[in-house]
Order: C-alpha cells, then structure tokens, then sequence
C-alpha cells in the first residue's frame, strides 16, 4: 500500500528501544519525500539502523515558523512528509506545534503515526488511577518557579505526570516532598525501554532517600507520575448553619427543617438531614 499523498505525518520514533519504532513508521519514513526532524544528526542514527536514506530537514523551535511556511507550499504541491523528534511523539514537550498548525491552518491532511511516548509508557505501568490524568510537562528549571506550580497542583485530585531532567531530579523530589507530603505516593519510570529501566513508587520521603543514596538514580531520562491528592473532607457546617438549623428543628418536622435550612444557608440538603436527625433527640419540642 502506498502512503497518501499532500499529508504531514507526524511519526513517533522509539523512546530508547529501536525495536519499538512500528512497521507502518518505518514504511511512511522510507516513502516520504522529506524527513522534518528536530535534530537531523540526532536522527542519523536512527535512519541509518533501518536504512532510510529519505532526505532531512531540521525543524525545531527556533527555525519552525519560517521552515514551516516553505513545508507547507510543498505539502500544498502534493509530496508527503514526515515530523519527527528526537525521540518519541513529535509536539508532547517537543517541537512541530508551530508546523502542525500552519498545516491544518492551510487544509492540508495531518496523520498521526502513534508509537512511544515516555508519559503514556510510564503511567501505563505506574498502577496509579489513569482513567483521567493531567500532564504538566517540565516543571519550571529555577526553585521558586517550580514550587509554586507545585503548590498550584497540590490540591490535583487526577493522577499526573511530570518530565525531570536527571540533574535536577534530586531537588525536584525533594521540593514535591515539602509542598505535597512525606506521604504522598510518587513512581520514578527511569530509562524507560532501555537497559537500565527502573520503576520504583514510593511515598516521597521514602522516595527521596532512595534517589539520594544512589546516583546511578540520578542519571539518564526520567518521568516523575504523581498520585493524586484525596477528595477533600466534606464542607464542615458552619456554626451559624446549625444554629438556623436548631431553631427550624423546634418547630418543624426533621426532613422539613433540614430542607429549608439548606435552602437558606445553601448546604448540602442530605448533610443537614443527617444532622438534623442526630440533633432531633436533643432538641427542646
Ligand atoms: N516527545 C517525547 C515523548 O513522547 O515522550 C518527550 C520529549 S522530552 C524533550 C524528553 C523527556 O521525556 C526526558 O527529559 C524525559 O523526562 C522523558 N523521556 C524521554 N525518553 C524517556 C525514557 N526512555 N525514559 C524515561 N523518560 C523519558
């Protein structure tokens, strides 16, 4: 079968292993007319171990806007080509937003190759609620930076997941500890597919102490998957909720008062009817 013709592929490549590169990757990065990879040194190698002699050109954050137009006009002519990163899903912390949307911006098909992606691998086998999750991306590089979006999500109820660079896994680790808790559960997915792959969960204290005595953890590539918080407690009721809540109990039957008063104070109607059936006994008739 041959591939279609005016349509941007955007092709995952392996995240580590070569062997995860898919055939139907492997076919569309042979039969495009050009290659546009973020780093075309980078992707020799991978060219070169499965023999795709397809030309390439560099298209990365600081050339894509401009690249992309002169893409386009070649895809508007009716030749296919491919987008790639480094490694893994072109656009997921990588560059190719700005070419994807001139590209549908101009009507031109745009197919996604779907292969590795290091979020969705490590949560995959993370054994953390993954029905909804949220990705964050790279945390801020400074301190300051990096807790405050700490602090932002630490009341996030979803799993989530973030990328670490090795060198700052370390202090990453320890400010999760400082804003989230000691407890909080955190799976370290290291080097995934790759000879020294690691996963290793742990409440962060542990977790810390763990990555700090061993720097063979504080190498290579890693993604930080994140447990989400706990459902807060219930909205305790105020004071003066009870106290209006008294007062219609001395005069009203249990559901009735319950339900005016939730009306009036705007609490949850079944809280206050639970309530109001404890304080029943103990109200003067
Ligand atoms: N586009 C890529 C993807 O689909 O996952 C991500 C590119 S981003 C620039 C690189 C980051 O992804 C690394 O710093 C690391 O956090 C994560 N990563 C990539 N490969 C990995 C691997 N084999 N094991 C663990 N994390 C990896």
């Amino acid at each position: 079968m041959t591939i279609a013709a005016g349509t941007l592929f955007v092709v995952a490549t392996p995240i580590g292993n070569l062997q995860d590169l898919t055939p139907r990757a492997l076919q569309i990065l042979q039969e495009v007319s050009l290659i546009a990879a973020e780093d075309t040194r980078h992707s020799a190698r991978l060219m070169q171990h499965f023999g795709i002699n397809t030309p390439m050109t560099a298209c990365h954050d600081h050339n894509e806007r401009d690249k992309g137009q002169r893409l386009v006009e070649r895809l508007l002519a009716g030749e296919s080509l491919a987008l790639i990163s480094d490694a893994g899903t072109p656009l997921i912390s990588d560059p190719g937003y700005h070419l994807v949307r001139q590209a549908r911006e101009a009507g031109v098909r745009v197919s996604p190759v779907p292969g590795a992606c290091a979020l969705i691998a490590a949560l995959s086998a993370a054994g953390m609620p993954s029905d909804r999750f949220a990705f964050e991306g790279f945390l801020p590089a400074k301190a300051h930076g990096r807790q405050q979006r700490l602090q932002a999500l630490q009341s996030e109820q979803r799993t989530w997941l973030v990328y670490e660079a090795p060198h700052r896994l370390l202090e990453c680790l320890q400010d999760m500890q400082q804003v989230l808790g000691a407890e909080r559960r955190v799976l370290l997915a290291r080097e995934l597919t790759k000879t020294f792959e690691t996963l290793h969960a742990a409440p962060l204290a542990e977790l810390v102490a763990w990555v700090a005595a061993d720097s063979d953890q504080q190498r290579g590539e890693c993604v930080l998957v994140v447990e989400g918080a706990p459902e807060p407690e219930p909205d305790e009721v105020s004071a003066q909720t009870l106290h209006i809540l008294d007062l219609l109990l001395a005069e009203l039957p249990v559901k009735r008062a319950a339900r005016l008063a939730a009306e009036i104070t705007g609490a949850r109607k079944n809280q206050l009817y639970q309530i109001a059936l404890e304080r029943d006994g103990n109200t003067p008739r």
